[in-house]
């Protein structure tokens, strides 16, 4: 019996954590055990999932833990699971750049064309080159958008002001780590209203 508890104790602490930053956008996935070490140290807060308060250790502790969520016990205490926490101080992005890449492209624009706005599917999308190849347009982060096909047609060899086209925003390099890897981490219902749909593991074509 004793050492069932402490298997399913040590199997809740490896389950993941969403890491927000400062400004409340997803950085990093972590495990409960991790997480937790973050808030003993005053690190970091719990979210609760449901009203999106925030909690040190001490406050989490002594909440009532909803009936059916998962807790680890000690002697004295229980502790619900943080599924998602929030850095106090942390306000940058990881130290690591975004590679540019298509699939990030396709994250950095949320699989929507930076010409008219409209959202598609993958296989609707082509990387378009704001300053054509053939002008000596370079293919980075800050020359290169997503066209949906019917843009990408008009656009053609040409620059923005000769096809009469708009740029929604000016390319960048993102802010934002858009490779955190959710695949690898079940991607809880608490952390849906932080991770745009786009990035929870789509395929990409
Ligand atoms: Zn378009």
């Amino acid at each position: 019996m004793l050492l069932s508890d402490d298997v399913r104790r040590a199997h809740l602490l490896t389950l993941a954590t969403l890491v927000l930053n400062r400004s409340w956008l997803p950085v990093h996935v972590t495990t409960v055990r991790r997480a937790l070490c973050m808030v003993v140290r005053g690190v970091a807060r719990i979210v609760a999932p449901d009203t999106l308060s925030t909690h040190s250790f001490m406050e989490w502790i002594q909440l009532q833990i909803p009936p059916m969520s998962p807790f680890i016990r000690s002697p004295s205490v229980r502790v619900a699971i943080p599924e998602v926490v929030v850095l106090n101080s942390y306000d940058k992005v990881p130290c690591h750049e975004a590679p540019f890449t298509r699939r990030n492209l396709f994250l950095r624009d949320d699989f929507t064309c930076q010409y008219c706005g409209g959202r598609c599917t993958a296989d609707r999308l082509s990387v378009d080159h704001v300053v054509p190849r053939s002008r000596g347009g370079k293919t980075t982060w800050d020359n290169c958008v997503l066209a949906c096909v019917r843009c990408n047609a008009r656009k053609a060899d040409r620059t923005i002001k000769e096809a009469g086209l708009k740029l929604l925003r000016a390319p960048r390099r993102p802010r934002w780590t858009p490779y955190i890897n959710l695949r690898s981490a079940q991607l809880l219902e608490s952390w849906q209203r932080f991770v745009p749909e786009s990035r929870r593991g789509g395929s990409f074509g």
